[in-house]
């Protein structure tokens, strides 16, 4: 039996939530949605959330949120999933990679300084895999020159900074549901934010540009005689009933998820002393916040025996799906070249580390057959 690197924690109550929606003849977005963002909104410390189909989805409005358009310059990190750069493409924007900090793998003033120019519109800052971004160090740099840093918390819910929860001190928020990610609705996104007048234009965004949603006119007894106009293009980026169900369930579970992740990476840390003894990097919370280890990343120290590839084909052999690294997009074909500057900790990065099997069934004894084939690989 091979040891997934993930698998959500689904079980009894998110199928029962699910059906009692289907049930319920109401399956579109609704008064689930609605509970699912303001239970999400609560939890964070939040005034405004807004429930999209996924976290590209937020990314896309939390940036037109932000304002940014075409022409526009938006920082972001190469080493993240290529979601993040691709948001600032579709509005027409120009992602300009920087480089990341080689502990956390997350932007610093240091690293995006030397890229703002005067087309610089917004910084997205990534909480890379559930490490928190320090937020107040980049909002330092950004905020008196006009830049608003949009956080992709996509990997975050769950993790602290300074110890509040991932997120709830950015201008605009971008949250995934994606099954990789801790708490899952199948696919599904959350966009942030702390200004009411861009959470009203994000609602209609998400709905075509709608003046009324569909669920309001459903909900009001003159609902029929409601006209509603299109104000400006917007998008399918709906949340369904179906998927919200499971969200409010999920969200309970968040605080146990988090607390048997953090038991187990520590245990990995135990299991693998030697081979950090030897050079090996397990990452791990940055002085700023905690994190929720959704991405529990190892990177391998210099002169490890065997390139990273062949070290993944042995674990695979052994019944062990590691992954590699996080990406770096600026190495993929439609960003190819594009980098205005060296990158050279997120190319270390990126061909040097591997995501460690990590979810809320892993066994100890499993574990231990982790800690075995990575330490037998060693040498
Ligand atoms: C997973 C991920 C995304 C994309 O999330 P989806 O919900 O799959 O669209 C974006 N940014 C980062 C950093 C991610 O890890």
């Amino acid at each position: 039996m091979t040891i997934p690197v993930m698998i959500p924690w689904l079980g009894e109550e998110e199928a029962e939530a699910a059906a009692e929606a289907v049930r319920s003849g109401w399956v579109a977005q609704g008064p689930r949605v609605a509970a699912f963002e303001q239970a999400f909104a609560e939890h964070l410390g939040v005034p405004h959330a807004v429930a999209v189909s996924s976290c590209t989805t937020a990314l896309h409005l939390a940036l037109i949120g932000a304002g940014v358009g075409p022409a526009d310059e938006v920082v972001v990190p190469s080493f993240s999933f290529i979601a993040t750069a691709n948001a600032a493409t579709y509005v027409g924007a120009v992602p300009v990679f920087a480089d990341v900090d080689a502990a956390d793998g997350n932007l610093t003033a240091a690293t995006v300084e030397p890229l703002l120019t005067e087309r610089t519109r917004a910084v997205v800052a990534v909480d890379q895999g559930g490490s928190p971004v320090d937020l107040a160090a980049l909002r330092a740099l950004a905020d008196p020159r006009g830049i608003t840093v949009v956080e992709d918390a996509a990997c975050a819910a769950g993790s602290t900074y300074r110890g509040a929860p991932a997120g709830r001190d950015a201008v605009l928020a971008a949250y995934s549901f994606h099954p990789r990610k801790l708490l899952t609705t199948g696919e599904g996104g959350m966009v942030t934010c702390q200004d009411a007048a861009v959470a009203v234009r994000l609602r209609r965004l998400r709905e075509h540009g709608m003046s009324v949603s569909a669920a309001d006119r459903h909900a009001s007894a003159g609902g029929a005689a409601m006209l509603e106009t299109y104000d400006e293009i917007g998008f399918n980026h709906r949340m369904t009933d179906i998927q919200a169900a499971i969200g409010l369930v999920q969200l309970r579970k968040l605080p146990a998820m988090v607390e048997r992740r953090r038991i187990l990476a520590e245990r990995y840390r135990i299991l693998l002393a030697p081979l950090i003894a030897a050079g090996a990097r397990l990452v791990a919370d940055p002085p700023h916040g905690t994190t929720n280890y959704q991405s529990c990343w190892l990177l391998l120290p210099d002169g490890f025996p065997i390139p990273r590839g062949d070290l993944l084909g042995k674990l695979a052999a052994a019944g062990i799906s590691a992954r590699r690294g996080i990406m770096a997009a600026h190495l993929e074909a439609p960003y190819a070249g594009s980098a205005r500057v060296p990158l050279p900790v997120t190319e270390h990065l990126t061909r040097n580390s591997l995501i460690l099997p990590l979810h809320h069934f892993l066994t100890e004894q499993q574990q231990d057959q982790v800690a075995v084939a990575l330490l037998g690989a060693a040498g």
